[in-house]
């Protein structure tokens, strides 16, 4: 324990005197090398990338070999899941776990009206596919939509992932609605040692009134997106398994 506290401080203290410099071309080439060792079956870019070189966010994330991205991110697997191909594909961990919150509550899907607050690649737009190929009719909002507390009075299930402190509020929700929130902010809180706390995109004390499910910030959407992960990585290894030694092993 007494090493650990101080191999962190020396990782705080190098970071901070060192800048970061990795360039594309020394990215590129560690995600090769995981790429092609067969021993691997999970690798993640973590975003955003930090370094004083400009890095293409885009051309990293695609560079993942598709079978190993079990963030699901590259265009490959983000192009099966916009066209309902779920069991030839790694779902995005946040929708997905949002996914299986949903499903935890029985609530029926298919028929259902949905609203994705976000169209971001990482939340909103995986969320939007999965709703929808899981047969709800979905509407996506963003920061152009007219009338959001509008559209968000439509849904019967409500997915949040907007970045906004509490700007959903408990009147704009229909009477019955799932609500899940995918909001991570930190807002000034005097009463906290840090002097902040993390609060969600949706004003969960109003939004609790109307909805019959919703996740709290912290400990709903986070916690399932780590467990996700964790998932698709066994997912992987397990195909990778199945293809390259068949009725060998039998991993669940
Ligand atoms: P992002 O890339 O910044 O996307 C935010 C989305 O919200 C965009 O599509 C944006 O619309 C939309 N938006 C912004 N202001 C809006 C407004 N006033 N009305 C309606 N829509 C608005 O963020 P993100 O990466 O998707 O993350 C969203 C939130 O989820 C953040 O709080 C993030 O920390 C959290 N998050 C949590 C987890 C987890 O594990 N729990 C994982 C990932 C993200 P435009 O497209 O028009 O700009």
């Amino acid at each position: 324990e007494d090493s650990n506290l101080y191999i962190s401080m020396k990782l705080k203290a190098a970071a901070e005197v060192c800048p970061t410099i990795i360039g594309y071309v020394t990215v590129l080439h560690a995600i090769t090398e995981v790429n092609e060792n067969s021993s691997i079956h999970g690798l993640i870019v973590q975003l955003p990338l930090d370094s004083i070189n400009k890095i293409d966010t885009e051309k990293v994330t695609n560079a993942v070999a598709p079978e190993k991205d079990v963030d699901g991110l590259t265009s490959i697997n983000a192009g099966k899941l916009s066209r309902g191909d779920l069991g030839e594909c790694f779902i995005p961990c946040t929708p997905n776990g949002c996914m299986e919150l949903i499903r935890q509550t029985g609530v029926t899907v298919a028929g259902k009206r949905a609203v994705v607050i976000g169209r971001s690649k990482i939340v909103g737009a995986p969320m939007h596919d999965l709703l929808l190929w899981n047969h709800a009719t979905v509407t996506t909002c963003h920061s152009k939509t007219a009338d959001l507390p509008e559209e968000v009075g439509k849904a019967d299930i409500l997915v949040v992932g907007i970045g906004k402190a509490e700007m959903v509020k408990g009147e704009w929700i229909k009477k019955g609605a799932v609500v899940i929130d995918c909001g991570i902010n930190h807002v000034p809180d005097e009463s906290k040692a840090s002097g902040k706390r993390v609060v969600g995109d949706v004003h969960f004390d109003s939004a609790k009134e109307h909805a019959s499910f919703i996740t709290p910030v912290p400990g709903g959407v986070g916690p399932m997106t780590v467990a996700m992960l964790m998932a698709n990585t066994v997912l992987s290894a397990k195909r990778f398994l199945d293809s390259h030694q068949p009725g060998k092993w039998n991993i669940s």
